[in-house]
Formats: C-alpha cells, sequence, structure tokens
C-alpha cells in the first residue's frame, strides 16, 4: 500500500540527507559524537521506513525476514564485540554493504537497457565486490585467523595487473551485451581483485585499508542509487565515499605515510608488521610509589594514553589518577595522538568512556609546545606515537610520522608490561634515556597502585 506521495517522499529523503550531513558534522568532535550518531541512524531508520510507505514493494515477507535475520546477526554482535575490535566489526558491516550494492547491481543488469546505467551497474558490482572480499580479508587478519604480516608471493603483482586488466575488458563486454553469465564472472573477478589488494597490507596498516574500502562501498552504493534511481543512495553514498576518502588520507598523513606506499609498499619490504623481538638492553625501572612520587610533586604531567590502555580497559583508573593529580595542585592534561590506538579516534572515546573534561584533551599540534615545560609525562600503553625513530632513523617503518616530543619533558615514565616493542616492531630509544624511567605490569594495575599510593602521599 503507497502512503506517501512522491513529493512527501522526495521531502522525507530531504530531511534524512540532511540528518547523514549533520551527523557526519556530529562525528568531527568527541563532544558531539554520540548525537551526531544518533542523528545518523535516525536519517536510516527514516529513509526505510519512507521506502516502506512510498512505493508498492513485491517480496515483502522476504524483505521483512532478511531485516530479521539481520539484526538477529547484527545486535549481539554489535552489543558483545571490544573497543579494541572495533576495526573489525567496521570492515563486517562495510564489506557486507559492498556486498549487497554488488548484489544489486547484478540483479539489476537484466532490465537495463541504457548504456550509462550498465556503467553504473558494472561499476557497482566491480567496487561492491572488491570492498566486499577486501573487508573479509581485512576481518581475518585482524582477528589473527590468517597472518597479519603481508602475504606476498613471486607471481602476486603480475596476477594483480591480470585482475585489472580482466575487469577492464569484462566490463566494457557486460556494457555492450548486458550478458548475466559475463556478468557473474566480473563478479568473480571483483571478489579476487579485492582479495589480492588486502594480502600484501601488513596488519598495522589494516585499519586504513578498512577505511579506503569504506570509501569503495560508499561510492559502489552511490552507483547503486544512480541504478535504482534512488537519489538518497546517491547521497548517503557520496557522503560515505567523501568522508572515507579523507579518513584514509587524513590517517596516511597521520603516519607520515603515502595511501600508495601503504597499499604497495610490501614489494618493496616498506609495510609494517609486528615483531615479538624484546630488547635485553638495561633500562631504569621503579615502584608505584616512585612515580606516585614524581607525579604527586610535578606542577605539570602529560599523560599519554596508547593501545595498551585500551588492553587493559584502564581508562576509568587513569581518569581516576587525573582527578587525584589535580586535586594535589598538579595541572594534568591528556596528549592524543592522531593514531594512537588501533582505530581513528581511539583514545578521544576510550576516555570519553571515562568522562575525562574533553579540555583536558590535547591534540598533537596543541600538547607538542607543551612538553618542554612539563614536568612528567605519563606514557600508558603508548610507543610507536611517542618513538623518536619517527624522526632520526631513515627507513624505519615509522620515519616520517609525527610524534608526541614527550622526550622535551624532564621526566618521562613508561607504563607497559614489559620491553616488547609497539605495533610497528621496531625498538624504542626512548625506554633507554636517562630522564626514562619504566612501570612494569598491565597498565590497568599499575594505574590503580600509582592511584592508591598518590592518595597516601
Ligand atoms: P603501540 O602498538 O605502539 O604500543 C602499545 C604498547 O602498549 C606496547 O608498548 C605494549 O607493550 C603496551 N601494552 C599492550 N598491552 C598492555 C597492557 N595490558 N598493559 C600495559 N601496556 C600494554 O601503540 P600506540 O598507541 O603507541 O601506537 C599505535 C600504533 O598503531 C601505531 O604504530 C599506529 O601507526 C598504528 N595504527 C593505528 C591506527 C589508528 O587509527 N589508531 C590505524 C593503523 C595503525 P607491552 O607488550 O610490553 O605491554
Amino acid at each position: 500500500m503507497i502512503i506517501l506521495s512522491p513529493e512527501w517522499t522526495a521531502v522525507a529523503y530531504l530531511v534524512a540527507a540532511v540528518c547523514f550531513i549533520l551527523a557526519l558534522k556530529g562525528l568531527s568532535s568527541p563532544k558531539s559524537a554520540r548525537r551526531g550518531n544518533l542523528l545518523g541512524a535516525a536519517g536510516a531508520l527514516l529513509a526505510v521506513v519512507t521506502l516502506f510507505l512510498s512505493m508498492h514493494l513485491e517480496n515483502l515477507l522476504l524483505i521483512l525476514a532478511a531485516i530479521l535475520v539481520g539484526t538477529v546477526i547484527a545486535v549481539p554482535i554489535a552489543r558483545r564485540v571490544q573497543m579494541t575490535q572495533m576495526p573489525q566489526l567496521v570492515a563486517g558491516f562495510n564489506g557486507v554493504g559492498g556486498g549487497a550494492a554488488a548484489l544489486v547491481g547484478i540483479l539489476e543488469l537484466g532490465h537495463a537497457e541504457e548504456t550509462w546505467v550498465r556503467i553504473a551497474i558494472v561499476f557497482t558490482m566491480l567496487i561492491g565486490a572488491v570492498s566486499f572480499s577486501g573487508s573479509a580479508v581485512t576481518v581475518l587478519k585482524l582477528q589473527e585467523l590468517i597472518t597479519t604480516r603481508p602475504i606476498t608471493f613471486p607471481g602476486l603483482p603480475v596476477l594483480m595487473v591480470l585482475a585489472v586488466l580482466a575487469a577492464i575488458a569484462g566490463s566494457v563486454f557486460v556494457v555492450l551485451t548486458g550478458d548475466l553469465l559475463w556478468a557473474v564472472g566480473l563478479l568473480g573477478i571483483g571478489l579476487i581483485a579485492g582479495v589480492l589488494l588486502v594480502l600484501p597490507v601488513g596488519g598495522a596498516d589494516v585499519p586504513i585499508v578498512i577505511s579506503l574500502l569504506n570509501a569503495f562501498t560508499g561510492l559502489a552504493v552511490a552507483a547503486s542509487g544512480i541504478v535504482l534511481g534512488n537519489v538518497l543512495l546517491l547521497v548517503a553514498g557520496t557522503l560515505v565515499g567523501a568522508s572515507g576518502t579523507i579518513l584514509t588520507m587524513a590517517m596516511a598523513s597521520a603516519m607520515g605515510r603515502s595511501v600508495a606506499g601503504i597499499m604497495f609498499g610490501a614489494f618493496k619490504g616498506g609495510s609494517t608488521a609486528g615483531s615479538t623481538e624484546v630488547s635485553d638492553r638495561p633500562v631504569r625501572s621503579s615502584g608505584p610509589e616512585d612515580v606516585a612520587v614524581e607525579l604527586g610533586y610535578a606542577q605539570r604531567v602529560v599523560i599519554v594514553p596508547g593501545y595498551g590502555l585500551a588492553v587493559a580497559q584502564g581508562q576509568h583508573t587513569i581518569v581516576e589518577l587525573a582527578t587525584a593529580l589535580e586535586e594535589r595542585g598538579v595541572k594534568v592534561v591528556f596528549g592524543i595522538h592522531p593514531v594512537a590506538g588501533r582505530m581513528p579516534g581511539h583514545m578521544n572515546v576510550l576516555l570519553a568512556e571515562a568522562n575525562a573534561p574533553y579540555e583536558s584533551l590535547r591534540e598533537l599540534e596543541e600538547v607538542n609546545p607543551e612538553f618542554s615545560q612539563t614536568d612528567v609525562v605519563l606514557v600508558v600503553g603508548a610507543n610507536d606515537v611517542v618513538n623518536p625513530a619517527a624522526k632520526t632513523t631513515k627507513g624505519s617503518p615509522i620515519y616520517g610520522m609525527p610524534i608526541l616530543e614527550v622526550s622535551d619533558a624532564a621526566q618521562v615514565v613508561f607504563l607497559k608490561r614489559s620491553m616488547r616493542p609497539g605495533f610497528a616492531g621496531i625498538e624504542n630509544e626512548l625506554l633507554f634515556d636517562p630522564k626514562t624511567t619504566l612501570l612494569f605490569g598491565d597498565a590497568k594495575d599499575s594505574l590503580s597502585k600509582v592511584l592508591a599510593a598518590v592518595k597516601a602521599l
């Protein structure tokens, strides 16, 4: 039954599109991110409800059943997922979106007569398939179901070139003939290309590839909007494509790398991958009481959180420690590196969860000039983002990445469990610096002990 007239449908789609744009705006700051997320979800809900009310849908029961199956699978996964597994979740949902767009493309081919519609269909199918299989490989890598190291073999570049040539030839043929069998073959080529594209990418770079594939899905969905004559799909897909592209570039530049270097660096041996090599050089380690004294009698402290804080789930304790220090008259701020953790905004999300005051969060450019007037920097579960090798060691996987210049401060304290390196797998010279002390142990555990000792001062 059609309830909404085309005019009201257009108005509802316009409202949904505005919701999506405001959602992106909201997501650009931790303060408004929750509101942005809700606005985006409301826009998506409005779009789906509008679709049901504005056209006569065949196979209504099948559609409702598909929605039910999707909900039953997605809701528990989304509820249960750990914050550190968020990139996998995003990749999984994104891949399914790309796959859905590819299927829409192939289903529409049967009644597409015009050449430009067929071009849009071929684009949707290819890019959607690349996104689907590429995202599946990223999930396998991040869940460590396959090796996180770059996978390359001698014939890989040749295979990649062949896949691209086959995709071009197949696309031209499908556009000219509309042949369904060739279209299925093209879908297969897209799936193979997605796997080949992601295999050579090393673990630490995978989140960037996820963001790139996210942009691909956006483009595929935008093209499916053209195929289906649905303006809102076109708008939403374009927004995802544009924001995914911007995010990819921002992450690559925060790591001081080019997107091409990240995607194809492994062929030159340049992609990053975790190493388990452990140094046995001597370091200065201390106990929680000593760290509490250093912090408690300082005037200015900068806390640098990293991936290990997320692993230890120490965000509440770290905020408690900051509050206890503030109560003693110590000025405490958090220095947030844009790629600290394993996903964009990871530390902001983590600290927001523990209600860290927004005004105490400092971005890299803001906090770097402040280190020279800082008494103690407390580095909690961070490593690569403070590693001076990014400035000094040419050829290092993180060379060129802007870092938090914590060595400008008077004292540096690292909270980590061992001498193992960070994700880039390289030693951190700062750990051996005379101004550095290490407190070994799980970050949450160490923070609790330091907190108790600060309170006892
Ligand atoms: P790192 O991976 O460099 O270091 C994490 C540190 O945490 C390690 O030194 C580890 O040492 C320690 N650690 C792990 N678990 C615990 C625990 N339970 N308690 C205490 N310490 C712990 O993290 P950073 O945040 O400094 O850097 C992020 C890395 O990820 C960068 O290389 C970045 O390029 C990369 N990356 C980030 C992305 C993003 O969007 N944020 C995307 C892609 C890549 P130990 O094992 O000894 O405890």
